[in-house]
């Protein structure tokens, strides 16, 4: 079977884990700050980890004072987690539409939401490309909007020469299994600004002020006090253990992706079937997406590459279809896409054959 994704594990988390294991320290310690210092030099900017991205997001938005009755801007066509973490503040995700090109978030309508209560945008890296990010820029100064990254499919993309996370508002990663780097679930938040820094760092220890350097000296605060609401959302060292093995891998997962990726677009030109276009001297790829011919049944495709050993999938169901977020409005350009949308299978350990023998099979699938 070619799986859709995976991931991709050595002999060298295994160690680190049992490592972590011999210590018999399993919670918020050594490890997750010298992970933390790693993701600092690796983004030339403060990273604080946490539990998952989705809590990643959660405290970022809490953070700048997200809260009951705000609006936050982002697109329909995202994971759920995006949209979990804005509701979760008691915000309401107003579900943007898309570029029809990159598939990130069109700011033409997302400008025709903005209300008084709109307080800030969530772009989301689709696939690993981020769009037109220096105009959401521009967008968010302009209506004074605080930005907060979904960065889960971009870790390691670049953006105009800088690394994404490197620059700008907030950005947020995931580290969950099939995530460009693992620590089997996990997170971080990248921002230079130091009341946010702080402010998630408590708020991911149940909101204790500053218990994070006692942790981190093999301590805990036993006198405290809180201020604010906080959840359990830190990392611990088991993770961490396995996140700093998979960062000191990743310029090998890195330029394996971009392969693949490559050779997908050099067979898929010529056909009817149209890929989201990277530059993949800045991307890394997180998925590799495609948009099947007009008429074509993706379900019968996905099956008959399942019966050829191949998973596919799709990314993703659009938000606004869901109960909870369900609106009236259409959103033109995302529910036309999303039926022709399919996810082809990458990851680290796929070898270039596979994606032919992909390709191959896909073709006569649409034939
Ligand atoms: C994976 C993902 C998340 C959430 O990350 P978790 O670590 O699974 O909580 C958020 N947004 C997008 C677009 C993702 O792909």
């Amino acid at each position: 079977m070619i799986r859709l994704s995976k991931s991709c594990l050595s002999h060298l988390e295994k160690s680190a884990v049992m490592k972590v294991l011999d210590k018999e320290y399993l919670g918020m310690g050594e490890e997750v700050q010298e992970f933390e210092k790693a993701l600092t030099s690796f983004f030339g900017r403060p990273a604080v980890c946490v539990s998952s991205g989705t809590a990643a997001l959660h405290l970022a938005l809490q953070a700048v004072g997200i809260n009951n009755g705000d609006e936050v801007l982002v697109q329909s066509l995202t994971y759920v987690a995006s949209f979990q973490a804005i509701s979760a503040t008691g915000a309401t995700p107003i579900a943007c539409d898309i570029d029809p090109d990159t598939l990130c978030i069109d700011l033409k309508d997302a400008e025709s939401k903005l209300t008084q209560n709109t307080k800030a945008i969530m772009p989301v890296h689709y696939s690993g490309g981020v769009g037109n990010l220096e105009q959401v820029y521009v967008f968010a100064d302009r209506h004074g909007l605080r930005v907060i990254e979904d960065a889960a499919h971009a870790f390691g993309t670049n953006y105009m020469g800088k690394k994404v996370g490197g620059f700008g508002d907030i950005a947020c990663f995931s580290f969950d299994g099939i995530k460009n780097i693992t620590s089997g679930e996990g997170g971080c938040i990248v921002t230079n600004d130091n009341n946010i820094l702080q402010t998630v760092c408590d708020a991911r220890l149940l909101g204790v002020k500053k218990d994070t350097e006692k942790r981190y000296l093999g301590e805990r605060s036993w006198k405290f006090d809180v201020s604010e609401q906080g959840w359990r959302y830190h990392m611990n060292n088991i993770m961490a253990a396995i996140g700093i093995v998979q960062l000191d891998r990743f310029e090998d997962f890195s330029r394996k992706r971009r392969e693949l990726a490559i050779r997908y677009d050099e067979l898929l030109t010529d056909s009817n079937i149209n890929p989201i276009q990277h530059n993949y001297n800045e991307v890394v790829p997180h998925i590799y997406v495609v948009r099947l011919p007009s008429g074509v049944d993706r379900n019968n495709v996905e099956k008959q590459l399942l019966r050829k050993g191949i998973q596919s999938g799709v990314h993703y169901q659009p938000n606004h279809w869901l109960t909870k977020y369900k609106k009236n409005d259409k959103l033109q350009v995302t529910d036309d896409q999303y039926s022709n949308l399919l996810t082809l299978p990458l990851h680290p350990d796929i070898e270039i054959n596979d994606v032919e023998y992909v390709c191959d099979n896909l073709l006569r699938a649409c034939q």
